[in-house]
């Protein structure tokens, strides 16, 4: 059987890997996008799209509870577990037909089946059919990542679930556990809570939300709290006991351990990249733990093979797959692309309220040794949250105190996981305090708290 021949074959059709084939095709390569199980990846049939479909409906949910604040009327408000989840499937299905036709519409070739590394530029492919070998200059490796799990912590589908459960419930949770407070922990916990289950969501470092900033965490606690979450911090799920429709967990907090009873637990301790059976040791390409060793460019040092997305480490997002696609995809038709810097990725979690950050915390600013400002600007302080019923939140600014440059910015409330890209473009265009200052905002809108958390800094602030 004669090889295909190819300028670049990327395997995995994740975020990372079908934007990088697109970007390819546009720029005149030969692309062949290798996918195993679903086009569109964990993004947009496991993760970030089915998660905001879900929290979606509890959103509404929650706000149908609040008809009468807004002069409205609701009653007899319930849902229908499974009619939610069809809409997030729905949801995914719909956005995972489309990538099949973005790849067509670019001439991209798409291979369903699973893709090993078989030598220099050589990749071979088992389909549903028999095996394909493909040649190829350039080898994009975005095979993404799989949930973690922890010894006597596995999911079993029933009682203890991933992510993939979490997404496809058969029944509503009555008393859950979450093991896990980073964004997939927070999103399922606020989903579930809001619908009725009574949650606890047990963290192992000092504070929920650890990658963010401490008076965000804080923040957040507090809302969770007033929603009737439970937040175990500095707390470890040692073991679980399975029992008939029972999960006992033992729970350690300060050398002491709790056996508490729960129906469902959802295990979010992170995610491990995809590198098993990918033939990575036979081509020499490194990896550290789970992730695949690289530079700024996305480079693993072997000739020709790249590593993008989840499977090249954090921080893992969609957006900065995305990004890392459209750069190898440039390098490789011989452009001069910006390395993508981790540091202007924002992060958001899309629990009630969101949170959504970018840069460096007050802490990390400190610890780098920056002389810093900072601005707060509250929820309570904007026309336009009031209006909407979302009293709620705060907008954190960070500056280095010398040069004026925004070193990050952190959000809670309303709507921060939209608002958040315009610091992200601040940052992106090197803005310092008086380009922002000098920016006009529109009346009303929440984003004009991004102006006055920058004021505040300078104390200029005008509204508190
Ligand atoms: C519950 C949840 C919610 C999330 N929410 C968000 C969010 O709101 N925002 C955000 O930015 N990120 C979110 N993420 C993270 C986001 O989904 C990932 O960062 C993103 O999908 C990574 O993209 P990727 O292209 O690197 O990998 P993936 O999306 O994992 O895609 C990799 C693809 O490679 C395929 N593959 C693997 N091995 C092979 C092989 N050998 N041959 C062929 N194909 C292979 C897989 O089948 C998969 O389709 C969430 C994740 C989860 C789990």
């Amino acid at each position: 059987m004669s090889a295909k021949t190819f300028d670049m074959i990327v395997i995995g059709a994740g975020p990372g890997g079908y934007v990088a084939a697109i970007r390819g095709a546009q720029l005149g390569l030969s692309v062949a996008v290798v996918e195993r199980e679903h086009m569109g990846g964990i993004c947009l049939n496991w993760g970030c799209i089915p998660t905001k479909a879900l929290l979606r409906s509890s959103e509404v949910f929650h706000l149908m509870h609040r008809a009468k604040e807004f002069g409205l009327k609701a009653e007899g408000i319930g849902y229908d577990l499974d009619a939610v989840v069809k809409r997030s499937r729905g949801v995914a299905k719909q956005l995972n037909s489309g990538i099949g036709h973005l790849l067509k519409k670019n001439k991209v070739t798409a291979i369903m089946g699973e893709a090993t590394l078989a030598g220099k530029g050589k990749v071979t492919v088992k389909t549903a059919s028999g095996t394909e070998e493909l040649t190829g200059k350039n080898i994009v490796l975005a095979t993404g990542a799989g949930a973690r799990e922890l010894p006597g912590l596995e999911a079993d589908g029933d009682l203890v679930w991933t992510y993939k459960h979490a997404l496809t419930p058969k029944h509503m949770p009555k008393k859950l556990l979450v093991i896990g407070s980073g964004a997939i922990g927070i999103e399922f916990a606020s989903f579930y809570n809001t619908l009725g289950a009574d949650t606890t969501v047990v963290e192992v470092m000092d504070r929920i939300l650890p990658v963010e900033d401490a008076e965000i965490s804080a923040f957040a606690k507090k809302s969770f709290v007033k929603q009737g979450m439970k937040i175990m911090e500095k707390t470890m799920v040692k073991q679980l006991d399975r029992g008939k429709g029972k999960v006992t967990a033992h729970i350690e907090a300060n050398g002491k351990v709790e056996k508490v009873a729960f129906d469902t637990v959802i295990s979010a301790v992170g995610i491990v990249g995809n590198v098993e059976n990918l033939g990575l040791e036979a081509v020499g390409v490194k990896v550290d733990r789970t992730h695949v060793v690289t530079d700024e460019y996305c480079r693993t040092g072997v000739d020709g093979i790249f590593a993008i997305g989840d499977i090249a480490g954090a921080p893992w997002l969609a957006h900065k797959a995305s990004h890392e696609g459209v750069m190898v995809a440039e390098l490789i038709a011989g452009g001069h692309p910006h390395a993508v810097k981790p540091e202007s990725i924002a992060g958001c979690t899309y629990c009630h309220p969101q949170i959504a950050s970018v840069g460096l915390t007050e802490a990390k600013a400190k610890e780098a040794g920056f002389d810093i400002k900072v601005g707060r600007f509250p929820f309570i302080g904007n026309g336009k949250a009031i209006a909407l019923g979302e009293p709620e939140g705060m907008v954190k600014t960070i500056f280095d105190a010398k040069t004026g440059e925004l070193l990050g910015a952190h959000m809670v409330g309303a709507e921060v996981t939209e608002m958040i890209q315009g610091y992200v473009v601040g940052r992106r265009l090197g803005a310092n305090e008086e380009d922002l200052m000098n920016t006009v905002f529109p009346h009303p809108t929440l984003s004009e708290m991004m102006h006055e958390s920058v004021l505040d800094a300078y104390d200029r602030v005008i509204h508190i």
